[in-house]
């Protein structure tokens, strides 16, 4: 949950190399090796994986082209060393504000190779083309396929019913982009409200859903009810990860990899309740170099 929009407004004006410094914990480093190590020690804790190639808001038919072909460089690695662990895309990395069909080729083109793969949603502007795109895979036979419904928006449990007829594969989080509060709720426990009731909807409506996140309320709301799989952020809670996998529950933990670290960092530190302070700090101190 976004703790702070004066933050938000701070972190841009924050020297890379001081993001970097903060956020390496949420990013497992700059190549496919380093995911890989990452999602062994996390397997060999119990935990599943869904690998994530960092980049977003491409501007250019061949970059989305290549992050497409990455994601086959992940699915070889995964099945070469027998990883358990799916992928989760973003619909603007594969071209989505190029255009809609250049995305759906690139999605297809993932979705295409077997493993499951779960679209990550993005700000409330690619909301219904993310939605369009999911039912039209399915419609079109492929059932490995997932999305991600943000409680923070208002019209979410609308979405819920609107994809019930698929049966959908759903990762339920709060959301973290800055939308209007015509959009999306800001006060925290409203969200909290909105998380719960779209929980309720989609295990009422069948769906299979996995509860993405990190807070202790929402954990046991959803521990209260028959949620098949907890999802949470590489670098955030591990401890709580693991008390959850002892107690028999399944864990995915997001995995981010790749040389576009910075929009994904200043999401992560955003969040972070204790970042805010040393941040200013860090970056004050940089600037008058003390
Ligand atoms: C697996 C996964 C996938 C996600 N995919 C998407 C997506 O596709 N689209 C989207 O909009 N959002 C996505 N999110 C982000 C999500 O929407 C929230 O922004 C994020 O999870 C923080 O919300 P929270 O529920 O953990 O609650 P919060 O109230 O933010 O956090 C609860 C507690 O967790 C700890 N914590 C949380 N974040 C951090 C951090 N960065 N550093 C240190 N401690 C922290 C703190 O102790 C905090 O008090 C995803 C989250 C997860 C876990």
């Amino acid at each position: 949950m976004i703790l702070d929009r004066a933050l938000v407004r701070v972190l841009p004006a924050v020297p890379r190399p001081v993001v970097q410094l903060f956020s390496s914990r949420y990013i497992a480093g700059s190549t496919l090796e380093d995911a890989v190590r990452v999602v062994r020690r996390l397997n060999g804790e119990g935990m599943a994986a869904t690998i994530d190639v960092l980049g977003e808001e491409v501007t250019r038919a061949d970059e989305a082209r290549g992050i497409a072909r990455a994601y086959r460089d992940v699915f070889d690695e995964i099945e070469r060393q027998r990883l358990d662990s799916n992928v989760s895309v973003k619909l603007t990395a594969l071209g989505l504000n190029l255009s809609y069909e250049l995305c759906k080729e690139n999605l297809v083109d993932v979705v295409g190779q077997g493993r499951f793969v779960r679209i990550d949603m993005e700000d409330s502007t690619t909301t219904d083309a993310t939605l369009g795109l999911y039912r039209e895979l399915r419609e079109a036979g492929h059932d490995n396929v997932g999305v991600v419904l943000q409680a923070y928006l208002r019209r979410t449990l609308h979405d819920v019913r609107m994809l019930a007829d698929l049966k959908p594969n759903v990762r339920l989080c709060k959301g973290i982009y800055v939308e209007p509060p015509s959009l999306a709720y800001t006060d925290p426990a409203a969200v909290r409200t909105s998380f719960v009731q779209c929980l309720d909807a989609l295990l009422e409506s069948g769906a299979h859903v996995a509860a993405a996140t990190h807070d202790e309320a929402l954990i046991q709301e959803a521990l209260r009810r028959d949620v098949r799989e907890f999802q949470m952020l590489l670098g955030v809670r591990e401890e709580r990860a693991r008390e959850l996998v002892a107690e028999g529950h399944k864990v995915r933990i997001y995995v981010p990899f790749g040389e576009q670290w910075y929009a994904y960092s200043l999401r992560r530190l955003q969040e972070n309740p204790a970042m805010a302070t040393t941040i200013a700090r860090a970056s004050i101190a940089r600037a008058f170099r003390f």
